[in-house]
């Protein structure tokens, strides 16, 4: 019987850690730390994810502002990031992914300042990958030590896949990255002891193709809350495995509040050390 990693508890422990400690850097600092996030569009899953991170904003304590755009130009949202970046009491900035058509998101991305990048969205970044980063969490959650083992991370995307292969990479595992090239995918598969799939194709992995005892973090995110594993087999199968919903959305969301209150950490010292100088 396998575990099934408990994304919405891991979630919650670390916000209830957070709000402790917001708490604590409100009374010291006399400001909360602020999010900002841009949306462009009305695309029904996206307006979801920046309520579902408003929401979890407030139960960390983080102000969390939204600026909406039903349209928007590249150049004007380049010039907002600019003038974000030059406040002081901002503290994260987020783009909502994806940006319309027509948008070169990598840019936007980039035009971040690296501290305040805290969804690790640009390779400036100061901060890692918000999505690898949770499932690093996960595997600390349940004491899964990765290094020597054979990982295979299906997917190749600069927000996910590789990041989450880099982070693997740094804790000793033997790192395969699959993507749709990849000839006789089942062949690497058999053979991994950590499968993390960041396809974006509904039930794509079928537990058959798999490992007695293998270790699967499912990223994937489908229309109807469809992750890229076939659940079917896998209790069987698996030692554990991340559900979808409920396993690594969750954390994404709590792990990009906790790189929140990191940044805001770093400005508040900063601008302490500024006027000590004075
Ligand atoms: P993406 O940019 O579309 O990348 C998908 C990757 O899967 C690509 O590298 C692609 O290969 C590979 N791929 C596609 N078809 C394949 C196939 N048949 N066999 C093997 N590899 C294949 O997607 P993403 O942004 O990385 O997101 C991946 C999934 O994670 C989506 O479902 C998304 O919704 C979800 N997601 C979840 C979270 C969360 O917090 N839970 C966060 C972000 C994303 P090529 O490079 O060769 O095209």
């Amino acid at each position: 019987m396998a575990i099934q990693m408990d994304g919405k508890r891991i979630s919650k422990e670390l916000k209830e850690h957070l709000s402790i400690e917001t708490d604590r850097y409100l009374l010291e600092y006399g400001r909360p730390p602020l999010l900002v996030t841009l949306l462009v569009g009305n695309e029904p899953a996206s307006l979801m994810y920046v309520q579902m991170k408003k929401k979890a904003c407030e139960e960390a304590g983080i102000l969390n502002q939204i600026f909406a755009y039903e349209t928007i130009s590249e150049e004007e949202i380049i010039s907002l990031i600019n003038r974000w970046n030059k406040t002081e009491e901002i503290d994260g900035i987020l783009i909502q992914h994806p940006l319309p058509e027509g948008i070169d998101e990598a840019t936007c991305f980039r035009a971040i300042a690296p501290d305040k990048d805290i969804d690790g969205l640009s390779e400036r970044s100061s901060f890692k990958s918000a999505t690898a980063n949770a499932m690093m969490n996960m595997l600390d959650y349940y004491g899964i030590d990765v290094e020597g083992k054979n990982a295979v991370v299906v997917g190749r995307s600069t927000i996910v896949g590789k990041p989450t292969a880099n982070l693997l990479l740094e804790r000793n595992a033997t790192v395969t990255i699959c993507h749709s090239k990849t000839k006789n995918i089942k062949d690497y598969l058999k053979k991994a002891d950590i499968v993390v799939a960041a396809i974006g194709k509904p039930h794509f992995i079928k537990s058959e193709w798999l490992k007695e005892n293998v270790v699967v973090i499912d990223v994937g995110y489908n229309e109807g809350n469809i992750g890229d594993v076939d659940p079917k087999g896998l209790n069987e199968k698996a030692s554990y495995y991340s559900p979808v919903p409920g396993g690594v959305g969750p954390v994404t969301i709590a792990t990009l509040l906790e790189q929140t209150l990191e940044a805001y950490k770093n400005h508040v010292e900063k601008t302490e050390q500024r006027q000590k100088r004075r």
